[in-house]
């Protein structure tokens, strides 16, 4: 990531090691297929996995996958599973959370962007979602001191909507964005939402050449589903940038093929934007795991491998656009092997001219 500083990651002999956590569902196949074609785009990367579940009976712990990705520097992930069926408070954070707040990984990135080919409502749509991944509602600080009655707290800081607000600036800077939105609820939420707001138009005052505005929340999910060319980068606490997150990506296509990121001043990590876990889909050769190659594409970026990423790029988009490649969640009647063939196809047409 170019917008800060990270150590070198892990290089040995001119191969990478990245953490691999495949997580629940859908992830183990999909990393699977990230192997596959890693193998056949010449990526000399080495996998250093960790088994985290959402299963009690999970062997591994976050301890360790936290010191793995400490040592790597950046890591892969498939959505850990979270049991809903047992809702009481836990002792720890769910392990996704867990992940993002211990490694600080403080700024998701989505780029919602049309794909030729992909029927969607809208054309021509290009949002990017910069999201506060630490704070805000997803503290995990709930009590029960009264039956019937419960606290549950959003944290709000100035520091951390600085930080935010100043990555967003940087991004939009760095990539010719014209536009800032800043999205909240202050009507209501005065002094948390308040401070988010005020911080982000402090921050705003630093970078005089690209516009900024805010938007409520609940004006902002209409908006964005009638008028979605109005957005640039949209700027959000915690639970808004999850939920706004989503209704983007489902605008230009949904899970499958929509890669996200995570990034902090010492980690990065990689997964598809809307981190679902897709127990219902898993093993039925299904899923779509374009989202996920182009998260380990966007991986590629990261610790210095463009080339690589690029050609496994190139082959996702002409799997999609060209070949019309569809799993169900586009619409289409393929299955996720045919995707990944012929992902592997285009790389195998591709890679001698670029010489990987
Ligand atoms: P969560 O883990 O947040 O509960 P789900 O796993 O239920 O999310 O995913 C939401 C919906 O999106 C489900 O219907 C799931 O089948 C679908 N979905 C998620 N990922 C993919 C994918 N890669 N390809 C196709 N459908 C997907
Ligand atoms: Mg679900």
């Amino acid at each position: 990531d170019s917008l800060h500083k990270h150590p070198p990651p892990a290089c040995y002999g001119g191969r990478h090691t990245v953490t691999l956590i495949p997580g629940d569902g859908i992830g183990p196949e999909f990393m699977n297929h990230v192997r596959d074609v890693f193998r056949h785009a010449h990526v000399p990367v080495d996998f250093e996995e960790f088994h985290l579940s959402g299963d009690p009976e999970a062997e591994e712990t976050i301890e360790n996958a936290l010191i793995a990705v400490r040592r790597n520097g950046v890591a892969l992930k498939g959505n850990i599973h979270t049991d809903l069926s047992e809702l009481v408070p836990q002792k720890e954070k769910t392990k996704n959370v867990a992940l993002r707040v211990n490694l600080d990984v403080f700024a998701n990135i989505i780029h919602c962007k049309t794909i030729p080919g992909v029927k969607t409502r809208h054309d021509d749509v290009d949002i990017v979602i910069i999201r506060e991944n630490t704070e805000g509602e997803y503290s995990s600080l709930e009590h029960e001191n009264v039956s019937g009655v419960v606290e549950s707290l959003k944290i709000i800081t100035r520091q951390r909507s600085e930080r935010i607000a100043r990555y967003a600036f940087d991004f939009a800077r760095q990539n010719g964005r014209k536009k800032v939105t800043a999205i909240h609820k202050a009507n209501i939420m005065k002094l948390g939402d308040g401070l988010f707001l005020n911080t982000c138009r402090e921050v705003a005052k630093s970078y005089p050449e690209i516009e900024f505005d805010d938007m409520i929340v609940d004006n902002t999910c209409m908006q964005i589903v009638s008028n979605p060319w109005q957005f640039d980068v949209m700027l959000l606490p915690n639970l808004y940038g999850n939920i706004v997150g989503n209704i983007a990506a489902g605008l230009v296509g949904g899970p499958g093929i929509v890669p996200g990121k995570n990034v902090g001043e010492d980690y990065a990590v990689f997964e598809t934007a809307t981190r679902n876990t897709g127990k219902n889909i898993a093993g039925k050769n299904m899923a779509n795991p374009s989202a996920m190659f182009l998260a380990s594409a966007l991986m590629l970026d990261h610790i210095g491998l463009q080339q690589h990423a690029q050609v496994i790029r190139d082959a996702t988009y002409k799997t999609i656009s060209e070949k019309q490649i569809h799993t169900p969640d586009l619409g289409g009647l393929h299955t996720t092997r045919d995707v990944v063939q012929s992902v592997i196809d285009e790389i195998e047409n591709t890679k001698h001219s670029v010489r990987l």
